[in-house]
């Protein structure tokens, strides 16, 4: 089992395309894919709707099967705080989800509209025609920091965040985001698993997040990442505790968004050590229903297998 429960493509802030992270997970030797891009699910309906009805391995001695699982990562408010939340899904077309992410991608458009207003008026013009020719779907400041890098504007991501997209930045913008509790129903009504998403990554005190977990938890929130790119072992540590405390199964995956990050590859992620396998998210009671759920997609024998 190699699984990544968490990367992006180019319908959200990714760079590459559905069928690309299909390639790479092959490469990989992962088992499991599901993508999870922001409050969209264009990228996995596309690679849905080209994978094969069935395939009869049998006269194929050597092919490799992929497991592609819907997902999703859904921005959410906390107490004022943006808190990520994937699911991973069992269907695509459960009417409640679809509304939830209209909203959201609502939301993102409008936000995205309101910083280039601003943008504008600070003397750096060309956003929306920036963000009008890309083809993501959820738009996301990480579109308007690459835009103020192309532009010249700010000498590199980190930089615009600082300067103009984060919150004391010049453009900044609130979104009106789902509540935890609207986002983990709308995953459960599709059959799905909510996760929490990298929790190590928000500005939480030990004591907040675990009042996070307990939130997340009580809304009904079944699983949290333990494992992902750049996470230290420490914090790994301590994150599987409070997965463990709170009855969380464990999730990992790379969140891998693009090949220009020296520090992220799809599949990238400390795997769970033996003795934590027992809690990980694949021994969660509906993770074979997920799975039947999806496709699997295949691919001829690896140029360095020996077979
Ligand atoms: P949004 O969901 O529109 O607020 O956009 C947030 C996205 O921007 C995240 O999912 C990250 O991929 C990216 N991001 C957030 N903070 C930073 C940062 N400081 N530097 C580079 N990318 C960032
Ligand atoms: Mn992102
Ligand atoms: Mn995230
Ligand atoms: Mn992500």
């Amino acid at each position: 089992m190699y699984v990544d429960l968490h990367c992006h493509s180019h319908y959200s802030d990714g760079a590459q395309t559905p069928e690309y992270l299909v390639s790479a997970a092959f490469e990989r030797g992962l088992s499991h894919l599901a993508l999870t891009d922001h409050d969209c699910l264009c990228g996995i309906e596309q690679l849905w709707r080209n994978a094969p009805e069935e395939a009869n391995l049998a006269d194929k001695p050597g092919w490799r099967e992929l497991n592609l699982i819907a997902g999703v990562e859904i921005s959410c408010d906390w107490n004022g705080l943006e808190i990520h939340v994937v699911g991973l899904l069992r269907e695509l077309n459960a009417p409640a989800l679809a509304t939830l992410l209209s909203e959201q991608q609502h939301q993102r458009r409008q936000r995205a509209a309101a910083i280039a207003a601003k943008l504008d008026a600070i003397g750096v013009s060309g956003a929306s025609d920036y963000l009008a020719a890309l083809p993501a779907t959820a738009l996301t400041r990480s579109h308007i920091a690459d835009f103020l890098v192309e532009s010249g504007a700010c000498k590199n991501k980190q930089k615009a965040f600082k300067s103009h997209l984060g919150r004391r930045g010049k453009a900044y913008v609130a979104a009106k985001w789902a509540s935890l509790d609207q986002a983990v129903n709308a995953i459960q009504a599709t059959g799905g698993i909510a996760v929490l998403a990298h929790p190590s990554r928000y500005p939480l005190t030990r004591s907040k997040l675990s009042r996070l977990i307990g939130d997340f938890s009580a809304a009904g929130g079944e699983a949290m990442e333990v494992s992902y790119a750049n996470l230290d072992p420490t914090a790994k540590k301590r994150l599987l505790e409070l997965a463990s405390e709170h009855s969380l199964f464990y999730s990992c995956g790379s969140d891998f968004h693009t090949l220009d990050s020296q520090w992220t590859a799809l599949g990238k992620y400390p795997r769970l050590e033996p003795s934590a396998i027992k809690n990980a998210i694949w021994e969660h009671p509906r993770w074979h229903s997920i799975v039947s759920a999806g496709r699997t997609v295949y691919a001829p024998p690896s140029q360095d297998s020996e077979s």
